[in-house]
């Protein structure tokens, strides 16, 4: 049985004020909820705030990106260890907003998610193909080569310490959601993909849909059996909104 979860990814969104009213309400809000995991993902700035007010509740937090390296001059970067001070407990690894605008490449993302494992967070490793590639009939390969790139390095029992978050890059921040069908689809895929190397693990596996999951849509997304959860991005800037997603997936 695999519970789900539903993370936020808050992106460049925030402010002290904005987040205490942020985070105190889904604290209220999500504080009789036990079926399913919850979490944020923050800009670091607002790693402390975060730590401070959820501490001690159902919701963890974790970074959206961070350097590979353990330290050295790398100005502007954050180092995983930085991260896990602040008790994070997942982070966020090669979001489409990272792999093409940031150029980071699949070996990039590799050293960042064997680094995560290592400082004791869990890798949200993000796959996904673009509008062309997806219009091209090219989900599959494109998702399988973001997969084999992680399980030729560190191997299929890796994910076991791991979390996967499917995200088309055409359905995030567009409001046009994958259709439960053919997300289940992709998901599916990935889990057959995993469970080639490894069934234990592939059966654990969680794996999240990411792309303009809204209040209206999660019950369907959520319902399908390989989807696990979500990552979250612009609903999970609205206390109710995400409250009510992340209570979608508490009563499945
Ligand atoms: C995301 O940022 O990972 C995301 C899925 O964004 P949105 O929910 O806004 O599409």
């Amino acid at each position: 049985m695999r519970h789900k979860l539903v993370v936020g990814n808050w992106k460049m969104y925030g402010s002290l004020e904005k987040n205490w009213a942020l985070l105190s309400a889904l604290v209220e809000g999500l504080r009789d909820c036990r079926n399913a995991n919850f979490a944020v993902c923050v800009p670091h700035p607002y790693l402390y705030q975060a730590q401070t007010l959820l501490r001690g509740s159902n919701i963890a937090w974790g970074g959206q990106n961070m350097n590979q390296h353990e330290a050295g001059a790398f100005t502007g970067s954050v180092a995983p260890h930085m991260l896990e001070d602040f008790g994070c407990s997942y982070v966020i690894i090669g979001h489409s907003e990272r792999r093409g605008p940031c150029q980071e490449t699949d070996p990039i993302i590799a050293a960042k998610y064997v680094a995560a494992i290592n400082n004791g967070m869990k890798p949200i490793l993000c796959l996904g193909e673009k509008l062309e590639e997806h219009e091209a009939g090219l989900t599959h390969e494109v998702v399988a080569r973001q997969l084999d790139a992680i399980i030729h390095q560190e191997g299929a029992h890796s994910l076991a310490k791991a979390v996967l978050a499917y995200e088309p890059v055409w359905a995030i921040g567009t409001g046009r959601a994958a259709s439960p069908h053919k997300a289940q689809a992709v998901h599916a895929f990935i889990r057959n993909r995993v469970a080639g190397h490894d069934r234990g693990v592939a059966a654990k596996l969680r794996i999240l849909y990411g792309g303009s999951v809204r209040v209206a849509n999660a019950a369907q997304l959520l319902s399908m059996p390989d989807i696990d959860g979500a990552l979250v991005g612009n609903a999970s800037l609205v206390a109710e909104q995400f409250i009510a997603i992340c209570r979608v997936a508490n009563s499945l």
